[in-house]
């Protein structure tokens, strides 16, 4: 409440844990009155309170205001607080930053290394938590692996879903699977302590979140269960949050919520468990331009910004440009670059620095390293940065206005990532990172008439996106009737029909919708289920190849292997170089030999990438999924894989990938891809087996240009026309024995 104190005031709780004068407690020292200075940081108390009268608070609150890093250190030290805080992040990138810069923030150690971190985080691949984590980062996905293992979630004590406007697939499961275990609907779900649940979003859009959490007051109303207790007060309590002054979009935001809240507080007396809280954001003016008429090339556009900016403007003063993807990013890298090198003496260096997820850790972590002097950074960056990552110091923001989407085609059954225009809500938050410190100015590459044709909001994943990795996700962790999982959104029921259609056919599920040995393997694997299946498949005895699968994957998971060229005749000389590397097979042959090359090369791996036109960055980042695929794999597939798992200690050198295992290779791939295969026709075209939809291979592919009998491929792009990309020649009998085994299933 507003002025009330509690004595867990924030200075005191850093305090208690202040040793004698260290660099660590120096440093928090510092941070502490940066701290001060967030939004956020008059809330603490009203935060706390909420919580101690109610178990779920949904908290509002613009990008930067401070609701990653200091929530969770707001309720460490609150009584109930006895395990872990868990908080959900929808990308790697924004988990590890948050976990470091919390760890600053309380003067504690951080990473696996020590086992006295308080703060450490868990994302795909990548485990550093220890004994004594009581503040854990991790990826919304890797909380879904969590849930597997413990559906009550008995190892925390709260869990906060934090960026929920950004509307991923996961999140919506999280908070349906939260929501219910919050409301003890699941057989026998019960817990000794309530779990305490913080929704946050940047935007205030609250009504539809806390909606789907005070229906359980009505359940629980109905069933009798014990349901914290709380009252008008104590729910008008938790308002305190909300400022006098705040803007007018935000205030009737918060007033239509609030009265929503009242009554229903009103209508459920002591049951409703949901409290909300507004935090007003602090955001300068920014001085936004939209360019004259449209551009088809704004790669040359935002070249053109980046050297008037760094001509124009004094410093400090960064500048973060948003791009589609990483194929833009490093071409327009290459030209900055390029570029930067003719620059006269007095004007200031530029560093690049891409951002984008597919990134290894350490690049991604470069963008938070001090700007050094008489230097502008230049974050290159894809839609990571609106929200989930505030990079420091920039105060130019140049965009695009297009993203890279994920669109399922449901009467395809293909999935593919489109470059699409943003929404006018994405338009609005990327302008607002220019005006976090100080005044800004934003860039728009495209006229104000696109703008206002621009949708007003991100449509969520859950409705344009395949859905057999939330649906094996879901029967997993034993939702059988996916129809009636509390949906945010509910999804559309062709997509459902599709993906349930598609576990059906990889053999996840059986006929009567109940997922399957197989299925419960594959949804413990950090893959999709395709991916899954061809690993499954890869470790049965017949097949005997898991560790070339696992070799194939791991470089499948990562940013592009191989090197985007810009100039033709660097592109020859790639060619030339890389030739020896390439299998007639396909793509993922030659994938299998790039890795088996680089993991044998002893002397120099940066030197052997750079004479094959490899990126050595994604190739570290393959060896370290290899590593942890290999351990996890032992684990989940030891009955069938006995003969395999010798060989994934014991690598063969790449000369022995013979037809014959090679052949086995591209089975499991298509046991994992038959709805991603093509055949030829006689005009010369490839056709999809499933969908009758035209496909043509990607110039980037190694089998551009060649004709084969049938074609599998892991990933499906439409530019204008439709192309296969990551693609292996397979013969058509291959093809019909998948097709057999499931018209007899
Ligand atoms: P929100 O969650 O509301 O977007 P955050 O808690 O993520 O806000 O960020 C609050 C502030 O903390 C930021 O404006 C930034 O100044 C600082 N900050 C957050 N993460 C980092 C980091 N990794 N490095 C440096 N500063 C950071």
């Amino acid at each position: 409440l507003p002025g009330r104190k509690t004595s867990h005031k924030p200075d005191e709780q850093l305090k208690e844990s202040l040793q004698p004068a260290t660099p660590l407690s120096r440093r928090q020292d510092a941070l502490l009155h940066t701290r001060k200075t967030l939004p956020i940081w008059p809330h603490a108390d009203s935060i706390r309170s909420a919580l101690r009268k109610n178990n779920i608070l949904v908290l509002t609150g613009e990008t930067g205001s401070g609701k990653s890093t200091q929530v969770p250190q707001f309720l460490a030290s609150e009584p109930w607080c006895t395990k872990c805080i868990a908080i959900t992040q929808p990308r790697r990138v924004a988990a590890i930053s948050l976990a470091r810069r919390v760890a600053e923030e309380m003067g504690s150690h951080f990473g696996r290394q020590s086992p006295a971190a308080k703060v450490g985080y868990c994302v795909r691949f990548d485990n550093a938590t220890g004994p004594n984590t009581k503040i854990k980062f991790l990826t919304e996905g890797m909380l879904l692996q969590e849930t597997l293992r413990d559906p009550t979630l008995q190892q925390y004590s709260a869990v906060v879903v934090d960026e929920v406007h950004e509307r991923s697939v996961n999140v919506d499961l999280i908070l349906g699977f939260l929501k219910n275990l919050v409301a003890g609907v699941e057989q026998g779900q019960k817990r000794k302590h309530p779990l305490k649940v913080v929704v946050m979003s940047a935007t205030a859009d609250v009504e539809a979140l806390v909606r789907l959490f005070n229906n359980d007051s009505n359940s629980l109303d109905e069933k009798g269960s014990e349901a914290a207790e709380t009252d008008d007060t104590d729910s008008e309590g938790s308002w305190s949050g909300i400022s006098s002054d705040a803007e007018s979009d935000h205030k009737d935001q918060s007033k239509k919520s609030k009265s929503q809240s009242k009554s229903n507080s009103k209508s459920k007396s002591k049951t409703s468990q949901v409290a909300t809280c507004f935090v007003e954001g602090r955001q300068y003016p920014v001085k936004t331009t939209y360019l004259p008429e449209p551009t088809q090339d704004w790669v040359e556009s935002a070249l053109i910004r980046i050297f008037q900016i760094n001509h124009r403007e004094p410093l400090p003063g960064d500048i973060l440009v948003f791009l589609t993807g990483q194929d833009t990013i490093e071409s327009l890298e290459k030209l900055v670059n390029d570029y930067a090198e003719g620059q006269a003496k007095d004007v200031p260096k530029l560093l690049c620095l891409p951002l984008f997820a597919a990134l290894p850790q350490h690049a991604q972590q470069l963008v938070f390293n001090p700007t050094p002097p008489r230097t502008r950074k230049v974050i290159l960056a894809t839609n990571i940065a609106e929200t989930s990552v505030t990079v420091p110091g920039v105060r130019f923001v140049i965009d695009c206005g297009k993203s890279k989407i994920k669109q399922f085609r449901n009467r395809l059954g293909l999935e593919t990532l489109l470059s699409k225009p943003i929404s006018k809500s994405a338009a609005i938050q990327r302008q607002g990172r220019a005006g976090r410190e100080a005044p800004g100015q934003c860039y728009r590459l495209y006229t104000e008439e696109s703008y206002n044709d621009f949708d007003e909001r991100t449509t969520p994943e859950i409705l344009r996106c395949d859905l057999s990795h939330a649906i094996l996700t879901m029967k997993a962790r034993g939702v059988d009737e996916v129809v009636n999982f509390p949906f945010l959104d509910r999804p559309h029921r062709e997509a459902l029909e599709q993906a349930l259609l598609q576990l059906l056919n990889l053999g996840c599920m059986s006929d009567t919708g109940s997922i399957t040995e197989l299925g419960l393997k594959v949804a413990k694997l950090p893959l999709t289920p395709a991916l899954g299946r061809v690993l499954v498949e890869a470790a049965r005895p017949e097949r005997d190849c898991l560790s070339e699968a696992i070799d194939i994957i791991s470089a499948l998971s990562v940013e592009d292997v191989f090197l985007n060229l810009v100039t033709e005749e660097r592109k020859e000389e790639a060619e030339a170089a890389r030739r020896e590397l390439y299998r007639r097979e396909g793509d993922h042959m030659t994938l299998l030999v790039t890795v088996q090359r680089y993991a044998e090369e002893q002397s120099d791996r940066k030197a052997w990438c750079q004479r094959h036109f490899v990126s050595h960055r994604a190739m570290q980042n393959v060896m370290n999924i290899r590593k942890q695929l290999h351990s996890q794999s032992l684990s989940l597939l030891p009955p069938s894989s006995s003969s395999s798992s010798s060989s994934l200690t014991a690598h063969q050198p790449p000369s022995t990938l013979t037809e014959t295992k090679a052949a086995s290779l591209l089975r499991c791939l298509l046991r994992g891809f038959i709805a991603n295969t093509a055949r030829l026709m006689p005009d010369g075209s490839y056709k999809t087996l499933t969908g009758s939809q035209t496909v043509a291979i990607h110039p980037s592919s190694v089998l551009f240009g060649r004709k084969t009998e049938g074609i599998v491929f892991t990933e499906f792009v439409y530019t204008g026309k439709a192309w296969a990309r990551g693609v292996s020649a397979c013969q058509l009998d291959w093809m019909g024995e998948v097709v057999g085994e499931l018209m007899g299933s």
